[in-house]
C-alpha cells in the first residue's frame, strides 16, 4: 500500500465526545468515524486490523472443530416469542415491522437463530455435538453508547453456540472453548484474565468472562496470585469469616447517642470520633424490594452491596433499592437513621457483619445512632449471606492469600446454557437408549470490535497507538525522509518491494511531506516497525525504530527483510 493512495484521514485533535484513550486514538489515526451516537464508519486501517482478528478467531475455532455459519441479521418476531424473550429482552433490542406488517428484530444475539436451524436438522445423539458460529454484526440499542467501539450499537460479534446429547459433553466443550478463547486473546498478544463471571437467572458454576486488563475497563475483576482464583467482581466470593471467640462476653451496654442530622457513614464516623468508630464499626443498612418484597440488607460500614451477588442470592429477577417512601412505608423509621432493633422486616447481613462487635447502628428515630449493638442479642439476623462486593487485599475465598484487583474490559464470554433454549423452543434429539432429550447448550462470544478498542486500550502512548504486531494494520511502514532525493526513494522502494515479496504487510510513506510529519503519522497509527531512509541511503544505510520501546538500529539494506522477519518473530 502507498500512503499517497491510502484513505487514512488522521487527524491533530481528539474528537469532543471522546474520553478514553483507544476512543481518541482510533478516531485520531484514521481507524474509524462516528456517524451517530454508537454507530461507527470503520476505514480502511480499522477493517485491516478487525481481519486480522477475525483470522485468529476463526483459525482457532476451526481448529477447536467449530463451523462457521452465517445466519440472517434480520430475526423474525416468532422465534423470540417461542424462547419467551420477544418481550423480556427489552428496549435493547431494535425492532421493526416488514411490508406485511410481519414483526422482526435486528438481531442482538443469536440463541432462537440457532437453535431453529439445529432443531430442524438434528434429530439424532449421532449428529452431535455440534459447534456452530459467525462472525457479523450485532444490533443493541443501549441505554448509554459510549467509549467509541468499546460500547456501540451496531458492532461486530463472534457468536458461537453448541449442541450435545449430554451434560458432561456439553462440559467438555465449555472447556474446549476456554482453551480456545485463551489461545486466541494470547495470540493477539493481549494481556488478559478468564474470570468466574454471574450467571444470572440460568444458574450454575459455567461462566467467564475474558477480560483484558486496563484501567479505563467498566468492569472489576479480584485475582490470586497464589492459588490462580480469579473472579468478576459481581461474581466473586467472601471467604465466610469466623465468629470471633466468646464474642458475648464483649458485649458492651447499649448507649444512645445524639447524632444530629448525620446520616451517611462518614459522616458518623467523623462526628463519633474516626479512631474509635472507623466505617468498619458502623453498621451499613439498606432496603431493597426483592421481587416486590422488602428486606433490609445489613454490611459492614466500609462495604459495598452488589446488585448481581445480591440477586443470585435470592434468586430473583428484580432487585432494587427501595424509595424514601418505601422506606418509611415498611420500616416505620426514618432513612439516614435506619435500626435493625425492632426492624418488621427481615434482616439478611453479609458475611462482613459476622465478626462485628459492639458497633453503631441508626437508632430508628430521627437525629439518633446507638453505640454497642450486636446481632443476636439485640436483633435477629434471618441469614448471613454473600453479598458484598469483594476489594483487593481481601481473602482469597480458595486459599485465603490477599486478593489483586484490577479494572478490565470483557471482550469474550463463555457460557453452558444447558437446557433453556431447547426445551422452551423443543430442540429434540433421539438419544442412544431410544429417548427423546433436549439438547444440552453452550454459548460462547467474542466482541470483534470490542477486542480493537481494548488492544488499543492496553498499548498506547503520548504519541499514539502501538499495536501489537499481530494484529497491526501493517507490519512495517517504509518512511523515505525526502521523496524528491532519487537515491532515498530508490532504496524505500527496493525495501517496499523486498519486505512485500518476503509476505510482510508493509505501507510505504511515498507523500512528499515533511519527514517530522510522515513520523508524526506512522507513531500515531501505531505500526510496529518503522523503517527511515534518510541521508545514510547512499552508503546503504537505513534505520529500523520500533514503536514500542522507540529502538533503533542501523541496517545495512540487504539486510533489511532478515532483521525485521527477526524483530516480528522475536
Ligand atoms: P456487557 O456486559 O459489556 O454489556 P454483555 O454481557 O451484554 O456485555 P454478551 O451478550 O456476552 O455481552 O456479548 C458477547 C460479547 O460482545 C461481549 O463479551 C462483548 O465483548 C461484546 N459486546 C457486548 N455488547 C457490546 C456493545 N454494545 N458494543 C460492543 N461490543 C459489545
Ligand atoms: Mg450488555
Amino acid at each position: 500500500m502507498r500512503f499517497s493512495r491510502a484513505f487514512i484521514p488522521t487527524m491533530k485533535e481528539s474528537p469532543a465526545d471522546a474520553e478514553i484513550p483507544s476512543h481518541k486514538l482510533l478516531v485520531r489515526a484514521g481507524f474509524i468515524r462516528k456517524k451517530a451516537s454508537g454507530l461507527y464508519d470503520i476505514l480502511p486501517l480499522g477493517v485491516r486490523v478487525l481481519l486480522k482478528i477475525e483470522r485468529i478467531i476463526r483459525e482457532e475455532m476451526n481448529r477447536a472443530g467449530a463451523q462457521e455459519v452465517i445466519l440472517p441479521i434480520m430475526h423474525p418476531a416468532e422465534l423470540w416469542v417461542e424462547s419467551g424473550r420477544w418481550d423480556v429482552y427489552g428496549k435493547e433490542m431494535i425492532k421493526f415491522k416488514d411490508r406485511h406488517e410481519r414483526d422482526y428484530a435486528l438481531g442482538p444475539t443469536a440463541e432462537e437463530m440457532i437453535t431453529d436451524l439445529v432443531r430442524k436438522e438434528v434429530k439424532s445423539y449421532k449428529d452431535l455435538p455440534l459447534n456452530l458460529y459467525q462472525i457479523g454484526r450485532k444490533f443493541r440499542d443501549e441505554i448509554r453508547p459510549r467509549f467509541g467501539l468499546m460500547r456501540a450499537r451496531e458492532f461486530i460479534m463472534k457468536d458461537a453456540y453448541s449442541f450435545h446429547a449430554s451434560d458432561e459433553d456439553a462440559e467438555r466443550e465449555y472447556w474446549n472453548m476456554y482453551e480456545t478463547y485463551s489461545r486466541i486473546f494470547e495470540r493477539m498478544g493481549l494481556v488478559f484474565k478468564a474470570v468466574e463471571a454471574d450467571t444470572g437467572e440460568i444458574g450454575g458454576k459455567f461462566s467467564h468472562e475474558f477480560m483484558v486488563i486496563a484501567d479505563t475497563g467498566e468492569g472489576k475483576l479480584v485475582y490470586c496470585e497464589k492459588c490462580g482464583y480469579a473472579a468478576s467482581t459481581e461474581k466473586a466470593e467472601q471467604r465466610k469469616p469466623e465468629i470471633p471467640e466468646n464474642r458475648e462476653e464483649k458485649f458492651k451496654e447499649i448507649e444512645k447517642v445524639h447524632t444530629p442530622g448525620v446520616k451517611r457513614i462518614e459522616e458518623v464516623s467523623e462526628f463519633l470520633g474516626r479512631d474509635e468508630f472507623p466505617p468498619e464499626k458502623i453498621l451499613k443498612l439498606l432496603v431493597y424490594i426483592v421481587d416486590g418484597e422488602p428486606v433490609a440488607i445489613a454490611v459492614r460500614g466500609d462495604r459495598e452491596v452488589e446488585e448481581t451477588k445480591l440477586k443470585q442470592v435470592f434468586r430473583r429477577k428484580e432487585v432494587r433499592l427501595a424509595t424514601d417512601e418505601e422506606i418509611e412505608k415498611f420500616t416505620g423509621q426514618p432513612k439516614g437513621f435506619l435500626s435493625p432493633i425492632g426492624l418488621r422486616i427481615p434482616v439478611y447481613a453479609d458475611y462482613s457483619v459476622i465478626p462485628m462487635v459492639n458497633f453503631v447502628a441508626g437508632a430508628g428515630e430521627e437525629d439518633y445512632h446507638i453505640k454497642n449493638v450486636n446481632w443476636g442479642r439485640d436483633f435477629k439476623v434471618k441469614e448471613f449471606v454473600d453479598i458484598a462486593e469483594v476489594k483487593g487485599g481481601d481473602p482469597c475465598p480458595k486459599c485465603g492469600a490477599p486478593l489483586t484487583e484490577k479494572r478490565g474490559i470483557e471482550v469474550g464470554h463463555i457460557f453452558k446454557l444447558g437446557t433453556k433454549y431447547s426445551e422452551a423452543m423443543n430442540a429434540t434429539f433421539v438419544d442412544e437408549d431410544g429417548k427423546e432429550k433436549p439438547m444440552v447448550m453452550g454459548c460462547y462470544g467474542i466482541g470483534v470490535t470490542r477486542v480493537m478498542a481494548a488492544a488499543v486500550e492496553q498499548n498506547y502512548d503520548e504519541n499514539g497507538i502501538i499495536w501489537p504486531v499481530e494484529i497491526a494494520p501493517f507490519e512495517v511502514i517504509v518512511i523515505p525522509v525526502n521523496v524528491k532525493k532519487e537515491e532515498i526513494v530508490e532504496t524505500a522502494e527496493r525495501i517496499y518491494k523486498e519486505l512485500l515479496i518476503a509476505g510482510f504487510d508493509v505501507i510505504i510513506d511515498d507523500r512528499n511531506a515533511r519527514p517530522g510529519f510522515k513520523f508524526k503519522d506512522a507513531d500515531l497509527i501505531g505500526i510496529p516497525y518503522q523503517i527511515v531512509v534518510g541521508k545514510k541511503a547512499k552508503e546503504g544505510i537505513v534505520e529500523i525504530k520500533v514503536r514500542k520501546s522507540g529502538e533503533r538500529f542501523e541496517v545495512p539494506v540487504e539486510k533489511v527483510v532478515n532483521k525485521v522477519k527477526e524483530l516480528i518473530e522475536g
